[in-house]
Formats: C-alpha cells, structure tokens, sequence
C-alpha cells in the first residue's frame, strides 16, 4: 500500500503494484489508481455526509467501481483508462458537494488575514480536513478562556462566517502536515487531528496528542463523540499558557463566487496585458527531496503573472509577499485540497468570458501530488479534458510507465523537470 510515512510504495506480500499477482502490470497499475481515487472520493463524501448530504450517483459508482476492481479481468486497458476517468467525474461531483454542505453550513467563505503564532492563553491547535469537529470544539471551548488555532488544512476555516465568529478562534499555527513532529512539540498546548496526514508521533507530544472520528494512532488517546471534547480540553488547562509570540499573517479565504466577483475586473487587467498569466500551484505536499521546485516556481513567476493556490502545498510559499495588480491580490488562496472545484468553476467562467477553450485560456497547472484526494483531483482535471498540467516531484509509484505514457499521449501530462526551463514553456501554453 501506498506508505503516508515514507512516500514509498511498499513492495512484498500483498503488493501487487509490479504485477507480482500476474495481472498485467498497466492494468494493475489503473486499478490501483482507481482505489486511491475512491479513496479520496470516500474522504470528501464522508465529510459532506456528516452534514446530510450525499449524491446517488457518486454512491453508485463507488460500488460499481469497487466491484469492478474484482471482476474486470479481461485486460481491456480503454476500459479501466474509461473508469478511471469517470472517477474523475465523481470526484468533481463530490467536490461539488461537499462545497454546498460547507458553505451552507458556514456560509460563503471571504478573504481573511489570519494571524499566525500563539498568544498567551491556554491553546488547542486542530488539524485535519474536518470543519464540523473544529465547530464543535468551538462551541464547547467558548468562555472557557482556551484558545483555538488551527493546522494545515484547517487554516481555510478562518475565512467562513460561521467559524470566524467565535472570537477565540485565535489563528493558525504551522504549516503543511509533514512537519507535525517539529511543530506540535514546538506548539507545547494540545492537539487534535482530525483526518488523514496525521504523523505517529514522538513521546515529545504523544500524551497531548488527541484523535477522533476517522483517524486513530496507536497509543494516543481518542476522542469518541464531538459532543464531548471534556479530556483534551482539560488537557489544554494543565499544560498552562501559551506564551505571546506572533507571527506573520496569512490570508485565505478566496472562494470562488469572491474571486469571479472580480471577474470584470481581471477580464479587463488581462485584455490591457496587465496579468499575463494565472498559474495553479499547490496540492498534496510532502516531505520528499524535490518539493522545493513548487516554492521555486512561486518565486519566479513573474509580477505580472496570478497564483491560485489550494491545499497544503501553498504553505511553501503563502508567507511571501506577492503584493496585487490593479488590486487583485497576486496570490489567491481558494482553500482545502477540495476547492479544486473552485479553482474549476474560476477556470470556466474566464474560459467563457473569453469565449475559448479552458486550454487555451492563459493558465498552467503545477501540481505537487501526494496521495489519495491528490490522485481523485488529478483524475477530475484530465476528465475535464485539462491538458499540460505538470506534477510531482515524481510519477505516483503505483503509475507504470506504460500508462504514463497513455496518459501523456492523450493529455500532455508532464513531470515537473527544471524550473527555469518549466516556466519558460508555461508562459508559452506549453
Ligand atoms: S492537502 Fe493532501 S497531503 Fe495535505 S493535508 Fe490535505 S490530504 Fe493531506
């Protein structure tokens, strides 16, 4: 299985991603994709299902999708390439969905300037994808005198009305989820992850290290029910106060209904030649050798150039000073790994302002992948018939050269390579 440890593909029993079981090994390979892929989609539809929404037609093809996965053993790669694709579809859907559930929880999230650091005061910092368990502690830690920050992904929290009005809803502190084990020990209050991309943790922080729902680690304690969050909120008590230590802030907070109410605006900066390109940098990050081409990238795309950024990837390079063009800000963060769907509906609607193609609109793609949501998105891109987008560091282990090469072919999916030379080609639409 693919390792949330060490970015390695575990080979040995029960690894059949080299063909070991005989299949052949590129339809093992879109198999495999295919399970990822379902997994990001079961992600993103549990959470929508905890605020009672669900979609029929993602459902279904979950079980049509799993079943196929036992029973498809004809070999036919045009069938799994179209399966896979159809995942994409689904993760689209599901994206959709579960931007309703968020919203019309929260309310339409807007630009906010989040402080970072701590401030005096006990803390619990929350991390994870779950916006309805950082709710719920904020409703249980009101009046309480504790404060609340929040972690990697939770970070677009403090751009929604519902979530932003609990005034000890302090901040965020940290950055992307590979660096759990330099950050919560540094942190020194209480932890809660909520979903995936929790690290096992050093007995530095185990004891003050909280999990719930989805999530479970051995030897940390895990909390039931969100109804009641009583352990780690006397956790946070007995380890004191904070110190006052501020940091830089961040903004977030750019959904996509607020960015296309600049729509005219941008339309008008690019036909005076203004903003001469958008690029979509972010994704899934990770601690591997290689990541550092997306912060690079940041750094030289040029001033007259926009970033939209998404998931945790952006913590490379959201503390820079982008600054703006003609007031629209030079680096939009349009939140969770799930707005990609905002990122898609922004795409749509300058590709018909300009009435073209979305690829032959002045956007690129570079797109650090990591795991599951990161390979639902990547399929929900190519279905949407995205062509040039570049990811890495590296291929998926699970992707074999020969669908790669499929996937290059009808495409033009690239790995990143140097970044002078990547963004050379992208200004150009290559
Ligand atoms: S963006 Fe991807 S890698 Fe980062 S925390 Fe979310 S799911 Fe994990």
């Amino acid at each position: 299985m693919f390792c949330n440890q060490c970015e390695q593909t575990a080979q040995g029993t029960g690894c059949t991603v080299k063909g070991v079981c005989g299949k052949d090994e590129n339809i093992q390979s879109l198999q495999e994709t295919l399970l990822y892929a379902l997994k990001g989609i079961a992600a993103y539809s549990y959470h929508s299902r905890v605020y009672g929404e669900r979609d029929e037609d993602v459902d279904a093809f979950m079980h049509e999708a799993l079943f196929k996965t036992l029973t498809n053993v004809d070999f036919d790669l045009n069938d799994h390439v179209k399966l896979a694709l159809k995942a994409g579809e689904m993760n689209y859907k599901a994206m959709e969905l579960l931007d309703k559930a968020n919203t019309g929880h929260y309310g339409k999230p807007g630009p906010v300037e989040v402080p970072t650091g701590t401030v005096k005061g006990p803390g619990i910092l929350v991390t994870g994808h779950d916006f309805m368990d950082l709710e719920e502690l904020l409703k249980q830690t009101e009046g309480t005198g504790i404060n609340i920050y929040t972690h990697g992904e939770m970070l677009p929290a403090h751009g929604y009305p519902e979530l932003k009005k609990y005034k000890h809803l302090v901040g965020n502190y940290g950055g992307a989820w590979q660096k759990q084990k330099k950050e919560f020990p540094a942190f020194g209050g209480a932890v809660l992850a909520t979903t995936n991309c929790v690290q096992i943790p050093t007995d530095e922080y185990r004891d003050r290290l909280f999990t719930i729902g989805i999530t479970a680690v051995e030897g940390v304690k895990h909390i039931e029910s969100r109804k009641d969050f009583s352990e780690i909120i006397n956790k946070a008590k007995e380890l004191g106060d904070l110190p006052e230590a501020p940091g830089k802030p961040l903004t977030t907070g750019f959904h996509h209904d607020i960015v296309l109410s600049l729509a005219p605006k941008i339309i008008e900066a690019v036909k005076a030649g203004k903003i001469k390109r958008f690029f979509l940098i972010g994704g899934c990050d990770g601690a591997k050798a290689g990541r550092n081409y997306f912060t690079e990238l940041a750094e030289k795309v040029p001033d007259d150039c926009v970033i939209l950024t998404l998931a945790c990837g952006k913590y490379r390079f959201n503390h820079m000073d982008f600054g703006d063009i003609d007031g629209i800000p030079r680096l939009i963060d349009l939140g969770q790994c799930n707005n990609a769907y905002s990122a898609i509906q922004i795409a749509s609607a300058l590709a018909e302002a300009f009435e073209c193609d979305v690829n032959d609109l002045p956007l690129s793609f570079a797109v650090s992948w990591y795991e599951q949501k990161a390979v639902a998105i990547l399929l929900t891109l190519l279905n949407l018939n995205i062509k040039n987008i570049r990811i890495g560091p590296t291929p998926p282990a699970f992707i074999t050269p020969g669908v790669f090469q499929v996937l290059q072919d009808n495409f033009d999916l690239k790995l990143i390579g140097d970044v002078d030379e990547d963004l050379a080609a992208m200004m150009k639409g290559e």
